[in-house]
């Protein structure tokens, strides 16, 4: 078969400038990372072309002996990475897995507690347009307007009013941890099940550097590309046997058809690699850049510019800066790192004045710079870098570009420093 170049150059060399890009400029997208070379080989394989429908050992096609032993790894090495008693790995992506365990638990027109949108929860925790705001009776809690951490006495005073069928917690956008026992009791008080989206912190979690949602939730959910650093997709945990079963049919034939077994594959190395040393030493590093990020974003020069960081820190992999006070903008700030080849995203911060689309608020995370080799020294310099880029665009109005040709090959030379699959060959399109 033809290669790839020859056959469609066209896409090849989009891929060759996509590889590029990465490697070039500085990856802080909360949500994303850089997954191992092997991951997107297993997931660049002939498992690709396979039809699975059903579960290991229980298939509807002919033919499935391989794709079972490798879902069986990815299971059994998932159910052991989170103490879990069940898992399935068929999602095919962390949205799919929350609708998912909706469609399980609770019918339509049922009550679902979530975390809103404009405080740091994800559209498929109760987004009005999203299916679960569409099918349910959603009833969001808010962080405080004071200390911006979830309001743990509004959850309850909620659940006591509105008497759900499902908490959510887990969230976006937020830098601290849950109370996961608090929000237990709670569930339990009114009769409501307890869900947790871990799909930001699972990576931390399967390092034991955050606690596990695990012992507390009925059912806990993850995507598995974000701190977890696998291929796009999602998973769900249970340690509870009813729930479980029914979970299995709400994902086949409820929610999905085949699953994507390449990516499965994919998932099993990562939960592999997941369980390493080598891993938890670079969560540590996600957990410090955070807060180095956080404490760099909270120097003097940079609050005169009416730029904070939300809550005062982070406790995770990923800091908030708010711009409520500033006259930059959430767009602004995104387009001036652009500018300079950091790539992050604008996101409302809660109570935010500005519109959805330009917002108030940076998120700024750092799992693709912990994968890529970045310690303490190398997060400070980023950390410096954006600083000087902000307090540049509040002073312009526009950054100056001598400024910014400057802050851009200090970028340069930190993505030089840190090579990025350095033995992954473009594919050479002309
Ligand atoms: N849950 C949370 C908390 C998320 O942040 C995200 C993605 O950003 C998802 C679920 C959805 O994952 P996917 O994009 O794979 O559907």
């Amino acid at each position: 078969a033809a290669p790839l170049a020859e056959l469609d150059p066209e896409v090849a060399a989009h891929i060759d400038a996509e590889l590029a890009r990465q490697r070039d400029g500085l990856e802080m997208i909360a949500s994303e990372n850089h997954t191992a070379a092997a991951v997107m080989q297993a997931q660049g394989s002939v498992l690709t072309n396979k039809y699975a429908e059903g579960y290991p050992g229980k298939r509807y096609y002919g033919g499935c002996e391989h794709v079972d032993a490798i879902e069986t790894l990815a299971i059994e090495r998932v159910k052991a990475l989170f103490g879990a008693e069940f898992a399935n790995v068929q999602p095919h992506s962390g949205a799919q897995a929350n609708a998912s365990v909706m469609h399980a638990l609770i019918k339509p027109g049922d009550t679902v507690l979530g975390l809103n949108l404009a405080h740091g929860g994800h559209l498929t925790h109760g987004m009005k347009i999203n299916f679960s705001g569409r099918l349910y009776n959603i009833v969001p809690y808010g962080v405080d307007e004071v200390n911006h951490t979830v309001d743990m006495d509004e959850v309850e005073r909620l659940a006591r009013e509105h008497r759900p069928q499902l908490i959510i917690a887990g969230w976006s956008a937020y830098p601290r941890q849950l109370d996961f026992a608090r929000f237990r009791a709670i569930a339990d008080e009114v009769g409501a099940y307890f869900m947790v989206d871990m799909a930001h912190f699972a990576g931390l979690v399967a390092t034991g550097l955050h606690p596990s949602p695990v012992p507390h939730a009925h059912v806990v959910t993850s995507t598995t590309h974000k701190t977890l650093a696998g291929p796009r997709g999602g998973i769900i945990l249970s340690n509870d046997a009813d729930i479980a079963k029914k979970i299995n049919s709400a994902v086949f034939p409820g929610q999905q058809g085949g699953p994507l077994e390449h990516v499965i594959a994919g998932k099993a190395v990562a939960f592999k690699i997941a369980a390493t040393d080598g891993f938890r030493e670079r969560q540590e590093r996600t957990l410090a850049g955070a807060r180095i990020l956080a404490e760099r974003l909270s120097r003097p020069d940079v609050a005169a510019r009416g730029i904070t960081v939300l809550t005062g820190g982070t406790d995770v992999h990923l800091v908030l800066v708010d711009l409520r006070a500033s006259t930059l903008d959430g767009q602004q700030g995104e387009d001036l790192l652009a500018a300079i080849d950091i790539t992050i995203n604008r996101n409302a911060v809660p109570f935010d004045p500005r519109p959805p689309m330009v917002t108030s608020g940076l998120r700024i995370g750092t799992p693709a710079l912990a994968t890529r080799g970045f310690g303490e020294e190398a997060f400070t310099e980023v950390a410096d870098i954006i600083a000087e880029a902000l307090i540049a665009g509040t002073t312009e109005g526009v950054a100056d570009p001598e400024t910014l040709s400057a802050l851009k090959a200090r970028v340069e030379a930190l993505a030089a420093a840190h090579p990025l699959y350095p033995n992954l060959a473009p594919m050479g399109a002309q």
